[in-house]
């Protein structure tokens, strides 16, 4: 028996996404539950994968075809390409996962010479059905036959500037009549042959047309940014369905909604309708439509039925839904419904309400909220005490501020956010077409539109700033300006947008970084309830760490010294130690920087008490606190040059002219000074020529200057122990911890462990106190790995540098892979990822499970986490759950992300597998 390709409403099975697609699996799902769907079918995906395989429909599925269209016919009771009551179709693309506007939809399918003229009598209505047809011819002309838009838009705005109309809705049926045979004539020249009228011939190309749509360039590109695999959506399902129109007159209506507000997750009726107008006129933002509450008053019945009908779709569903109904004379039709996207702020309102209102459980609050969805929540706002007044506002159409240039199209967004430019990207309205704009762009700003325009929901998935139907603004693509009244905004202007308040000002306005909603702490209280990792921060300074704090970290993971060296006012003294010639020279130097670490480390200990806090020992190689050879040279000629210019006059800064390379300050410059800086720059440049290393990253650095160099790393000791010990004597909890970088073998850690043992017995010494902290090693070097039972001997924890861990692994540096060859190598399939972003689990990982599990043979209770950069990634989290790590650490905007992480890699850990 061949394989049933199609399932009516009625049998199709509604949680089979996979097989019929979101918006099939509604469909079915929504007509058994009761509501009132317009009858119609689902063509599978597997359907659309073996046409894509083979290129062409599977036997017999056009047979299958004609079967339910017969059935849906008994239903409706019209025919199929039949005279007096004829029967209109959508034929709709929908896969697993929702790609809004991404693939091909059909619209009023079925429409021929005859049936047009049955439409017209049944109807009365020649406007109506000459509207219809016109529609049709063009959009089955666009997708299933592939003439350009422009080509139609050409002669219907050439119609519209003959009879002086401006909008749509004042073209008559006479003009809707030419337009239509001008269109029948645009096919016929384009492809050669008459426009199709054989209503299972249209349908069949629609079909394939679908089909086709799901390997399109748009698609395509969608579903790399989204990542969006195989496993979770392959192919899509087309459905075919009854035609219900809300604009055969003004008993009539269509519109969308969303159960809750989906900017804000607020409990209540949200969404837009039009009267008199078709679905895809709401969402191409064509006509700006009236805000739902608006239907009380003007069809008072339709707007109970639709609060009912709103009411049970998320009963139902027990999530927030984004629907689609039309009201064709004063019958209510739903015609789709998928789960909402929203914003982050209001996904976590809605989980934390949904749980008080019983809809559904904690651990369904948790998991409804993809976690990298709570990045947005770290956006920055407008700093609400700036007085910058607006130029124009639009609607808030998805929350945060953004800042950048003006570019009008979405090629120029795309060039200059490859350039590393912020850009807004301006439009009349969007168009699916825009969608690589959208990734480049900071913003998004349209003229035309409401929040439910394409503009602003692809927007809101994103979780990019916009602000939608701006009607005060005119623009204008060819001189790429945007016009406010007299105000002339050009290419490449700084304007900031509001989404949270749909204001529009000139310039860039400064912005704060938000505060953790309540809700936001409810729900991420409920992640900390369920997960087994701990969630600590990499930070290394006393704000960061408060930060951190505040996002809910637990402790300090990472505390990379060497960014404190970096600070404006240790620097000169690190170079000092630096260029020390002997051993004398460097502990003088040493001892200047000493009092400084132990206050930092102190101020670090009180900030995340009563936490632990990782202090990893110097890790890069010294010559990354000098200039480079090229920057001293040009520094020490330049002075030469002023050598010779001041000599025998008196010189001051104005009179040095452009001379850039000049070190500052330098106010009083005489030969004396001049001859002491260029000494000491030649020093500097003899230093960084004896340190030059052929591969410094795999050179000397880490635990090999604490080899080389033991007076550095025992003033780092002695620094972190006296700030335990001051920390302890104001009777603060701390728990520090030192960390080795680098380590490739136990001596090594034997070594430095004898320096921490004698400090640490001076320190209790001095202070007359007894000290608490741990001592541990990083895990970065494929050999540290395979000696993880040995090092386990000393070290009482193991925290993965996967950064390092990952280049050593690939044998590639981050840098050089990034920029070379990881695009084509992820673009191609050779690597599914970029090994630096997500945890290779399948080598790093293996590398990592082997430690854990060698390291806890010799010592069961050591302590294990990671604080490489994929320590705030989900997917690499779910990793370390799995091999049973204690912690991950991460920088902070990344702490609530992996909290909620953590949660979900608990709450799915019968669902993990690798396959290796
Ligand atoms: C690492 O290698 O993963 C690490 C955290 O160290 P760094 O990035 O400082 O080399
Ligand atoms: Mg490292």
């Amino acid at each position: 028996m061949t394989e049933k390709y199609i399932y009516s409403f009625q049998k199709g099975d509604g949680k089979n996404k996979m097989l019929l697609g979101g918006k099939g699996a509604n469909l079915c799902e929504m007509t058994q539950i009761g509501l009132n769907v317009p009858p119609g079918f689902v063509i599978t995906t597997t359907a659309c994968l073996d046409y894509i395989n083979n290129q062409r429909l599977p036997d017999g599925l056009m047979d299958e075809v004609k079967a339910h269209i017969t059935e849906v016919e008994t239903q409706t009771e019209k025919q199929f390409g039949g005279r007096d009551n004829p029967l209109l179709v959508s034929v709709r693309s929908g896969s697993a996962i929702s790609m809004p506007g991404m693939m091909d939809t059909i619209l009023n399918l079925g429409l021929n010479k005859q049936t047009l003229a049955g439409l017209i009598d049944q109807t009365g209505d020649p406007r109506f059905a000459y509207d219809a047809y016109r529609r049709f011819i063009q959009l089955f002309g666009k997708v299933a036959l592939g003439i350009d838009d422009e080509k139609f838009d050409q002669h219907f705005d050439a119609i519209k500037k003959q009879a002086g109309i401006k909008a749509d809705v004042g073209l008559d049926s006479e003009h809707l009549r030419q337009i239509s045979e001008l269109f029948l004539q645009v096919v016929h020249e384009e492809t050669g042959k008459p426009f199709p009228e054989d209503v299972y011939e249209q349908l069949e190309l629609s079909i394939k047309a679908v089909f086709n749509s799901w390997m399109g360039k748009r698609a395509v590109d969608y579903r790399r940014e989204f990542h969006i695999t195989p496993k979770m959506a392959n192919g899509t399902a087309v459905n075919v369905v009854t035609m219900v129109f809300g604009n055969m007159g003004n008993d009539c209506a269509t519109g969308v909604g969303f159960t809750r507000n989906p900017g804000t997750g607020a409990n209540e009726m949200y969404g837009e309708y039009l009267v008199n107008a078709q679905g895809e006129d709401v969402v191409a933002g064509i006509r700006t439509p009236k805000p739902v509450h608006e239907l009380a008053n003007e069809m008072p019945d339709l707007y109970r039925q639709l609060v009912e009908l709103r009411n049970k779709l998320e009963t139902h569903y027990k999530e927030v839904q984004d629907y689609e109904y039309t009201i064709e004379r004063g019958i209510l039709y739903c015609l789709q419904t998928r789960n909402g996207k929203m914003n982050a702020a209001a996904m976590v309102r809605t989980s934390v309400e949904m749980v008080a209102e019983g809809l559904i459980d904690k651990k369904r609050a948790l998991l409804r909220i993809n976690p990298e969805l709570l990045e947005q929540l770290l956006h920055p706002q407008l700093d609400p005490n700036s007085t910058a007044e607006a130029v124009a506002q639009g609607l808030p159409a998805s929350p945060g501020a953004a800042c950048g240039k003006c570019v009008f199209e979405a090629d120029t967004a795309e060039q200059l956010g490859r350039a590393g430019e912020a850009v807004i990207l301006l439009r009349e309205e969007t168009k699916p077409e825009d969608i690589h704009g959208f990734f480049a762009a900071q913003g998004i700003l349209t003229s035309r539109g409401g929040k439910t325009s394409h503009a602003a929901v692809v927007a809101r998935g994103m979780g990019k700033a916009c602000v939608a139907g701006a009607e005060d603004i005119k623009i204008d693509v060819r001189s790429r300006q945007a016009i406010i009244g007299e105000l002339h905004i050009r290419e490449g202007d700084m304007i900031t947008i509001d989404g949270s308040t749909g204001l529009i000002f000139l310039g860039r306005i400064p912005t704060i970084e938000p505060s953790f909603s309540d809700e936001l702490k409810t729900l991420l209280s409920w992640a900390d309830e369920v997960a087994e990792l701990e969630v600590h921060a990499n930070v290394d300074t006393p704000e960061r760490a408060r930060l951190a704090a505040s996002y809910g970290a637990t402790g300090i993971g990472l505390c990379r010294t060497e960014r404190m060296f970096n600070a404006s006012d240790r620097l000169p003294l690190v170079i000092d130690m630096i260029l020390a010639g002997n051993k004398e020279a460097r502990q003088e130097a040493l001892a200047k920087l000493f009092p400084i670490q132990r206050d930092d480390f102190q101020e670090l200990f009180e900030a995340m008490s009563p936490y632990p806090v990782t202090v990893r020992l110097l890790d890069p190689p010294m010559h990354e606190f000098l200039p480079g050879e090229h920057q001293l040279e040009d520094e020490i000629r330049a002075l030469n040059q002023y050598k010779i210019m001041i000599q025998g006059q008196q010189v001051t800064l104005d009179t040095l002219g452009s001379h850039a390379l000049l070190p500052s300050p330098f106010n009083h410059l005489n030969e004396e000074v001049i001859n002491k800086a260029i000494a000491k720059k030649e020093l500097m440049l003899s230093k960084v020529k004896e340190l030059y290393e052929v591969n410094p990253m795999l050179g000397h650095r880490g635990v090999r200057l604490g080899m080389s160099y033991p007076e550095i790393y025992q003033m780092q000791i002695r620094s972190i122990l006296e700030a335990a010990a001051l920390c302890i004597k104001q009777r603060k909890p701390i728990l520090p911890e030192i960390m080795v970088p680098q380590v490739i073998t136990v001596q090594e850690l034997i070594k430095v462990k004898s320096y921490v043992d004698q400090i640490q017995k001076e320190v209790e010494k001095q202070y007359g106190i007894d000290l608490e902290f741990k001592f541990g090693t990083m895990v970065e070097t494929v050999r540290a790995c395979t000696r993880a039972a040995k090092l386990a001997d000393v070290a009482e924890f193991f925290s993965f540098g996967t950064n390092d861990l990952t280049q050593a692994t690939f044998s590639f540096s981050r840098e050089d892979a990034e920029n070379k060859f990881l695009p084509l190598y992820n673009e191609s399939g050779l690597l599914a990822d970029n090994p630096f972003e997500v945890l290779d689990a399948k080598g790093v990982g293996q590398l990592m499970k082997m430690t854990v599990e060698s390291g806890r043979q010799t010592r069961p209770d050591i302590k294990v986490g990671i604080c490489g950069e994929q320590g705030g990634h989900p997917e690499s989290i779910r990793f370390c759950h799995h091999i049973k790590l204690d912690y991950v650490s991460c920088s902070a905007p990344r702490i609530p992300i992996a909290r909620l992480a953590a949660a979900h890699a608990k709450l799915l850990e019968n669902e993990y597998n690798i396959e290796y």
